[in-house]
């Protein structure tokens, strides 16, 4: 197994309340990771310390081999390596849906507008939206919202997907197409590690599933076998109020 991603020992306290305390976590290339557990348990803040939008305390992360985590490394470098979605889209509500799937691209890429255009058409074209492609987001609904802001994180082809409950703000009936894009996403071998509510979405479509509670990983394991037979009593405490 090659792994993508590799965190040790990552350790994170806001003030003297310890959220992460000591996760170890690998992905490997191509694979789907659902990340699970209640409220407050450190899945936003897992992903943030990822994407280094939060400084960890102690620990160690490690991209391809490289360690990002290092004070030294060049910080908007290792963020262009990832695609992140929010709960909330953070589409800008001045731009075109184009402009916000190719800001990134142009500004931070340097990628010409007409080449990063392209690139950008062929991805709402893909997600069924080429001809919104000249609105402004507030012309789209939720999931259509939700969809470009993925558009957006695919464009600059990242190594690794970061997915933070991206269906938890949407109408219950918008949910289904973004999943329907994730699945898709995941079917077409992009590595990605999601925190999710959507427990039949987790068991459908991650290859992993890992519980975590109070700031540790609980239990984990390949998802059909987690979702059947929970080892943990937290797990099964968990998994039981979606049933
Ligand atoms: P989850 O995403 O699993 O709901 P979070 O990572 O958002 O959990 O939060 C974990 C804990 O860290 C919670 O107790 C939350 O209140 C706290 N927390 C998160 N971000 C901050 C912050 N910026 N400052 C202080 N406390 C925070
Ligand atoms: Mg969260």
């Amino acid at each position: 197994m090659s792994a993508v991603l590799e965190l040790t020992g990552i350790r994170k306290s806001f003030g003297a309340t310890p959220v992460l305390r000591g996760i170890d976590l690998e992905l490997a290339e191509h694979e789907v990771v659902a990340l699970i557990g209640p409220s407050g348990s450190g899945k936003s803040t897992l992903l943030r310390t990822i994407n280094l939008l939060e400084p960890i305390d102690d620990g160690r992360i490690l991209l391809r081999g490289e360690d990002i985590s290092d004070p030294r490394v060049a910080v908007d470098r290792v963020r262009a390596r990832f695609g992140v979605v929010f709960q909330h889209f953070n589409l800008f509500p001045h731009l075109s849906v184009l402009d916000n799937v190719t800001l990134a691209a142009r500004k931070v890429h340097r990628v010409p507008r007409a080449r990063a255009e392209e690139r950008g058409l062929e991805l709402l074209d893909r997600i069924g939206l080429a001809e919104k492609a000249r609105e402004h987001p507030d012309r789209l609904s939720g999931g259509q919202q939700q969809r470009v802001a993925i558009a957006r994180a695919l464009h600059t082809d990242p190594e690794v997907l970061l997915l933070d409950e991206i269906t938890s703000a949407l109408d219950p009936l918008l949910v289904g197409d973004v999943l329907e894009l994730v699945r898709e996403l995941a079917a077409e071998g992009t590595t990605i590690l999601m925190a999710t509510h959507e427990m039949a979405f987790a068991r459908d479509v991650a290859h992993r599933v890992v519980f975590l509670d109070g700031g540790v990983i609980v239990e984990q394991g390949p998802a059909a076998a987690l979702f059947a037979n929970p080892r943990e009593p937290a797990t099964r405490e968990y998994l039981r109020r979606f049933s």
